[in-house]
């Protein structure tokens, strides 16, 4: 096992990760922007490094500053959490390069996952069903392309290889709109990503977003942790994720589990990964891979009983996987709200100084955040400053336990989500449970009528 490890990230993720290796008996070194140096979660660590100033373009994605911090303090092996470096291929090399354990998958797994078209190709030739679209990337000839849109049936959605966070993406209704839709996409990819290159897929119109959480380690086992059903989504970012998914037959779930796991073992996969579906009239589409653990991995190790941070350490680590598929359990029901330093009604970013934080409690509750009374929240990152996990025997327990926990929840001197958690906790169609990823906005575009009226 190692005896040190840097962790390349900040806020919750970097605590949970500090929390996983001080019970493995792990020596952590926290690196930190100066917008971050008094952090508590900073002083908890063994080391802390500060790598440079707030803007994380000049700390956090610093990677000379992350490399050298784990030169210096003799750190083994490197964590980046999720968001920042931890999705980038060429960091990933750097890290192994520099003689560093880089705790995920090998490089060259991220970057054939980081692009859509060759990860969806990769899916494809390992028999995970993909969304129907273009063959890979869109050809120059307008002719083809017009070809294509009539193959595949509008509406379609015209997409970046390289896109991400919810970013690059142009849905399509019809013929005319088509060439478009797709000089623009590529003159947008091309400036965001710097990679032009765009694929079609037909836009389904109410689906489902469930993903299947794996585990691998480097001796060829992968296992499918469930699933995770994150449809309740604002502008392409969750808000609330949940496991099981309500409502979808146990044996379908076991089938696409498994088509995940054995797509690992043949591309030699190792540490976590998350397969992003949408689920649409009892059939899943592939649509992408994310190479890292997740935000909502909390409600997956509350039915499973598998700590996922620490797997990840230990697969890095060289250990063979302790657990089989059949030791595998799914009890209960966990559902997540993450809660955002941000106003409920208008989603403005609210980062400022907190001047009362009162967490929940009681059986069941788990609150992943590094936030305490004090705490002055930075505006220079995402808004999540905290993950509110209720566990139940069952899914209405759960919810009953949640609205519980967000009203026992007091947050002071800065606005916080809350509010809109304690609605959906009450509504009618969320309770029914299955809700498409379109249910939220369409729920939200309504509210702001009510409002104004
Ligand atoms: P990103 O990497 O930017 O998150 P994804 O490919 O994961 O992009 O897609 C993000 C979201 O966009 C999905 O969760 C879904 O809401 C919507 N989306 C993507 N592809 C389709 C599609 N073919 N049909 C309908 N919605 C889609």
């Amino acid at each position: 096992m190692f005896e040190k490890i840097l962790i390349a990230n900040r806020g919750e993720i970097a605590l949970r990760v500090l929390r996983a290796c001080r019970e493995l008996g792990i020596k952590t070194v926290a690196v930190h922007s100066e917008a971050d140096t008094e952090a508590k979660y900073v002083k908890l660590a063994d080391e802390s490094v500060c790598i440079g100033p707030a803007p994380s373009g000049l700390s956090y994605l610093n990677v000379p500053a992350i490399i050298s911090a784990a030169e210096v303090t003799d750190s083994e092996a490197i964590h980046p959490g999720y968001g920042f470096l931890s999705e980038n291929a060429d960091f990933a090399e750097r890290v192994e390069q520099s003689g560093f354990v880089f705790i995920g998958p090998r490089p060259d797994t991220i970057r054939l996952m980081g692009d859509k078209v060759s990860a969806k190709d990769a899916m494809k030739a390992a028999g995970v069903p993909c969304v129907p679209g273009s063959d890979g990337a869109l050809p120059e000839d307008p002719k083809e392309i017009v070809k294509i849109g009539r193959a595949v049936g509008y509406p379609v959605i015209i997409k970046a290889a390289g896109g991400g966070g919810g970013r690059g993406m142009r849905v399509v209704h019809t013929e005319a709109a088509l060439l478009n839709a797709v000089t623009t996409t590529r003159a947008e990819a091309q400036a965001a990503f710097s990679n032009p290159v765009v694929y079609m897929e037909k836009f389904l119109e109410n689906p489902r977003h469930v993903e299947i959480q794996i585990m691998a380690d480097q001796h060829g086992n992968a296992v499918y942790l469930g699933e995770r059903d994150c449809s309740m989504q604002r502008r392409h970012q969750k808000v609330i994720e949940e496991a099981p998914a309500p409502g979808i037959d146990r044996k379908l779930i076991a089938k696409i589990g498994e088509r995940c796991a054995e797509a690992c073992r043949k591309i030699g996969y190792r540490g976590a990964g998350t397969f992003e579906f949408l689920y649409e009239n009892g059939e899943f589409y592939f649509i992408e891979m994310n190479t890292r653990v997740q935000v909502e991995h909390p409600v997956t190790e509350m039915i499973t009983g598998v700590d996922i941070v620490q797997a990840q350490i230990r697969v890095a680590a060289g250990e063979k996987l302790w657990f089989r598929q059949r030791d595998i359990e799914f009890r209960g029901h966990a559902i997540e709200c993450r809660i955002n330093a941000e106003d409920p009604f208008k989603f403005t970013p609210s980062p400022g100084k907190i001047t009362n934080w009162h967490t929940p409690g009681g059986p069941g509750i788990r609150v992943d955040s590094h936030v305490y009374n004090g705490y002055t929240v930075p505006p220079h990152y995402d808004s999540m400053i905290g993950k509110l996990i209720a566990y139940g025997d069952t899914r209405e327990q759960a919810i009953r336990r949640m609205r519980i926990a967000l009203s026992e929840m007091a947050v002071g001197g800065i606005k916080t989500n809350i509010a809109l958690h304690q609605e959906l906790m009450l509504d009618a169609r969320f309770v029914e449970g299955g809700t498409s990823i379109h249910y939220l906005e369409h729920k939200l575009a309504d509210r702001g009528e009510v409002k104004h009226n």
